[in-house]
């Protein structure tokens, strides 16, 4: 079993390191997991929320969303994703929930990109719901926009997310014990 799989022997562990009945462990266990289940929807999220947050101030609109949506399994366009916008209320981007997860990951830092090279050069904008294609006038910059988003992505991953990896199991059940003993004090 894998250091941060859980199992029945992790279960039982923190049962006793938290005076807790397994059975409710093994409850919050099931919640989590039903939570995190909705995990595959949000690449990017980290992102795509600190956008969010910066077009609602730059256009002074604390209402607006980027939301991103699978389309139909059995729809053909697999490799490509497209996306709609409506100024001032939302960005959408729709994508073949079976394309491969790193294109997908690239497909969406692609369709952000042109939702920003609209907003902040202040061309090609739309007023309705006219879809985002190929031919408007934000290729390639939309590209490259994608090229920064994932690079920031990568550095990410690569340099500053392993500093925040616990290195075992017990330490991390180590570093909320000793929370809980603060926090119950
Ligand atoms: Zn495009």
């Amino acid at each position: 079993m894998p250091e941060f799989s859980i199992d029945d022997e992790k279960i039982a562990h923190i049962s006793d390191q938290f005076h807790v009945n397994k059975s409710r462990v093994e409850l919050v266990y099931k919640i989590f997991s039903e939570v995190i289940g909705g995990v595959k929807n949000q690449y990017l999220a980290h992102i795509i929320r600190c956008m969010e947050s910066y077009i609602r101030k730059e256009t002074k609109n604390p209402m607006f969303q980027i939301n991103t949506f699978p389309i139909a399994s059995d729809s053909q366009v697999l490799n490509v994703g497209c996306a709609q916008y409506f100024p001032k209320r939302y960005f959408s981007i729709f994508f073949h929930p079976r394309m491969d997860e790193k294109q997908l990951r690239a497909c969406l830092a692609h369709e952000l990109g042109h939702l920003f090279i609209i907003e902040l050069l202040n061309e090609g904008k739309t007023d309705g719901s006219k879809p985002l294609d190929k031919t408007t006038l934000t290729e390639p910059l939309s590209s490259i926009f994608g090229i920064f988003t994932i690079m920031d992505k990568n550095h990410f991953y690569k340099e500053t997310a392993p500093k925040f990896n616990y290195h075992s199991w017990e330490e991390l059940v180590q570093a909320f014990v000793h929370l809980q003993k603060k926090t119950t004090n």
